[in-house]
């Protein structure tokens, strides 16, 4: 809980927001227990483009094997909320009701395009709409885990969740794999070396 997130823009005008980065914006979403964090450990390692991944903050506690700063900025509620307050956040959002926060902040991103990377944000579905009206140029990619029932197998084989947090989890994940259909890419994830293969062909492509 100790590393502090960048700070940086504090207005709440959405206008400040720029839409023709220098680089790429990438919306990666998909549910909960698809392997989102092993797949794009596989993309990092092995594709060539100027990947950064923009590190969310989020007030869901820190998880066994997860690095502050590096896989979440962890902050206590009030700390979340005065960020949002303060309009620090492009999006943000309490991801299983009244469960916890998640958000991107708007440095961490604006910094990173102006640099010339290509960005890549892994959010929930509402997130992506919500970052595609700041950039609409975005490239969506939704990981699929191919049925809910292979999402449940996965999601119990994990074993992180209470029992009450997993049930929310698989009707989030229901919606979300509802909303797959958005996305201008879906890559079912059979295997992290196909599937990271599939994403970085994705980008490739859209490079030129
Ligand atoms: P987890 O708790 O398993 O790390 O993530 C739960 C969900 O939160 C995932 O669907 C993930 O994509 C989403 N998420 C993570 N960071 C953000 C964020 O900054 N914004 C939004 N909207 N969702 C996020």
């Amino acid at each position: 809980m100790n590393s502090e997130p960048p700070t940086g823009d504090n207005s709440n005008d959405r206008q400040d927001t720029k839409t023709d980065p220098a680089g790429r914006l990438i919306i990666l979403s998909g549910p909960s227990g698809v392997g989102k964090t092993t797949v794009l450990k596989q993309l990092f390692a092995t594709c060539t483009l100027p990947l950064v991944e923009s590190v969310s903050a989020t007030t869901r506690p820190q998880r066994p094997g997860e690095t502050e700063g590096k896989s979440y900025f962890f902050l206590t509620d009030a700390q979340f909320q005065e960020r949002r307050a303060n309009g620090q956040f492009l999006e943000c959002v309490e991801v299983f009701g009244r469960g916890f926060w998640y958000g991107t902040l708007k440095q961490t991103v604006t910094s990173g395009l102006e640099a010339g990377n290509w960005i890549l944000l892994e959010v929930d579905v509402e997130g992506c709409q919500r970052v595609l009206e700041f950039y609409p140029d975005a490239i969506t990619i939704f990981i699929h885990p191919g049925s809910r029932e292979e999402l449940e197998r996965r999601l119990r084989g994990r074993g992180t969740e209470s029992e009450e947090i997993l049930t929310r989890r698989l009707e989030v994940a229901q919606r979300e794999l509802d909303a797959s259909e958005n996305y201008q890419h879906i890559v079912v994830n059979q295997s992290v070396e196909q599937t990271a293969a599939d994403i970085c062909n994705i980008l490739q492509k859209a490079e030129n």
